[in-house]
């Protein structure tokens, strides 16, 4: 990408011709402009840039729902199958035989994290897993019972945090009070919600003698900011405090290393950038250093036992000896379905050649909303740096809030909006091109400009 990138229509066609994963768009299936126009009972707007009914709407929300792989309904259409004709023996003998169905995710969701394969697992869903991680690696005591977390979290880290600490709290005779267990890290920077990375290193000095954990979205869902993982992983790691990363937005979007970081566990839910369906089967990492430490508290049941004695089915839980031990339930294999056909779809991309066609979508989109800025006032929040962000920006149109989904949806375009001006727009590079940042921005600026 050059330093200032054409802003012709004709300079987008000319990076998706020469863009060589161009061809995974294919294997989506794209929502058309005028069925999402219709379910919402919304008009089609009458600009001349408006996405016709019968083309694939310019969809940004990939951060949000991923997109839906063609591969997925032949998977899950085949379980279903399975079901009906095996019944029980599908468990061991259906295509992909369920009682080892995990199993077959352990490669793929390693090299999507950074880990190796005992250091990964596929369960239940993000929240859960949360809880069922804060279980074994939030152990607070007297003198050590803080959690630190972002102020700008998602509610639902926020309120897993805050019930976690209020647990431990309640249990601990006074020791501690929940009021103080929880530390929300506020961003230096009001405006814009974006952190250093030495103020988040200054605030784990500040509390590294109180601090049992850190708890953090390792790319922070209202501002796309990626956190430099490996540098507060080792920062916090040096001064005895646990560190867990919530993923949500970060799998499927940026390169992870986790192990390599020494990261202590991490968990992330499969249907945004990972594609895998609303609600589907969520991860969960325990680095290795954990995995043969039966005497971490943990909440049980009986996938997380030792297969080899599973079916022994007596009354003591033998852990085994990998992240699986926190899975609790056999798991879900329809769900589970579609995470493996979406997991084949990033091995064949590869986390690597996606990430480089990301930064090149997100800048050239970048680039284009901040040349509006004179003219319209749009305001880009997400930071600049390409290895501070991923796919999403974060855009502040001013004078406009939550009205200005409608319009964007009238013209075709899906993003979404978090309050109280905040519209998000991820050009995702498995199946967005750098026409759709394109026209986007273009659409932007005209439902955004001055009325005359
Ligand atoms: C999307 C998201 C969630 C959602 O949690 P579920 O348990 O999957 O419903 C939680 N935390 C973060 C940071 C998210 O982005």
């Amino acid at each position: 990408m050059p330093e200032n990138p054409r802003t012709d229509e004709g300079f987008a066609r000319e990076l998706d011709a020469a863009d060589p994963l161009r061809g995974f768009r294919a294997e989506f299936c794209l929502p058309l402009a005028g069925d999402l126009r219709r379910a919402a009972a919304a008009a089609r707007s009458v600009s001349p840039l408006a996405v016709a009914d019968d083309e694939p709407a310019i969809y940004l929300t990939g951060n949000s729902l991923g997109l839906q792989p063609r591969s997925t309904r032949d998977a899950v259409v085949q379980e279903l199958d399975d079901w009906a004709r095996l019944g029980v023996e599908g468990h061991f003998h259906a295509k992909h035989p369920w009682y080892p169905a995990h199993e077959e995710l352990r490669g793929p969701l390693s090299r999507l994290v950074g880990a190796k394969e005992t250091e990964v697992v596929a369960m239940n869903s993000l929240t859960v897993n949360l809880h069922l991680l804060m279980v074994s690696f939030y152990r607070p005591r007297a003198d050590r019972f803080r959690i630190l977390m972002e102020d700008s979290a998602f509610p639902s880290d926020s309120y897993a945090i805050r019930s976690q600490a209020d647990f431990h709290a309640r249990a601990s005779n006074g020791a501690f009070n929940v009021r103080d267990a929880v530390v929300r890290l506020v961003a230096r920077d009001e405006r814009s919600g974006v952190y250093t990375t030495d103020e988040v290193l200054d605030a784990i000095d500040r509390h590294a003698d109180s601090a049992a954990l850190l708890l953090m979205g390792g790319v922070n869902y209202r501002t796309g900011q990626v956190f430099d993982m490996a540098r507060i992983t080792a920062h916090a790691r040096a001064r005895g405090v646990t560190v867990g990363w919530d993923l949500a937005h970060a799998a499927g979007n940026v390169p992870l290393a986790l192990h390599e970081w020494g990261v202590d566990f991490a968990a992330w839910c499969s249907y945004k950038y990972l594609n895998s369906g609303p609600g589907s089967v969520a991860g969960a990492f325990v680095h290795e250093r954990h995995l043969s430490n039966a005497a971490l508290p943990r909440f049980a049941g009986w996938w997380g036992n030792d297969p080899s004695t599973r079916f022994v089915m007596g009354p003591e839980f033998v852990p085994v000896a990998r992240a699986d031990a926190w899975s609790t339930s056999n798991p879900p294999i329809l769900s589970l379905a579609a995470v493996r056909a979406s997991l084949g779809v990033f091995d064949r991309a590869t986390v690597g050649a996606l990430r480089e066609k990301s930064k090149k979508l997100t800048g050239y989109l970048d680039h284009l909303l901040r040349a509006e800025r004179g003219a319209t006032g749009i305001e880009v929040l997400t930071p600049r740096e390409p290895e501070a962000r991923g796919c999403q920006l974060s855009i502040r149109v001013p004078g406009h809030g939550r009205e200005l989904l409608a319009q964007l949806l009238s013209m075709g375009v899906v993003c979404d909006f978090r309050e109280p001006d905040v519209v998000r727009a991820a050009p995702v590079p498995l199946y967005n091109t750098f026409l759709d940042a394109w026209r986007f921005a273009a659409i932007l600026r005209e439902l955004a400009a001055p009325r005359r």
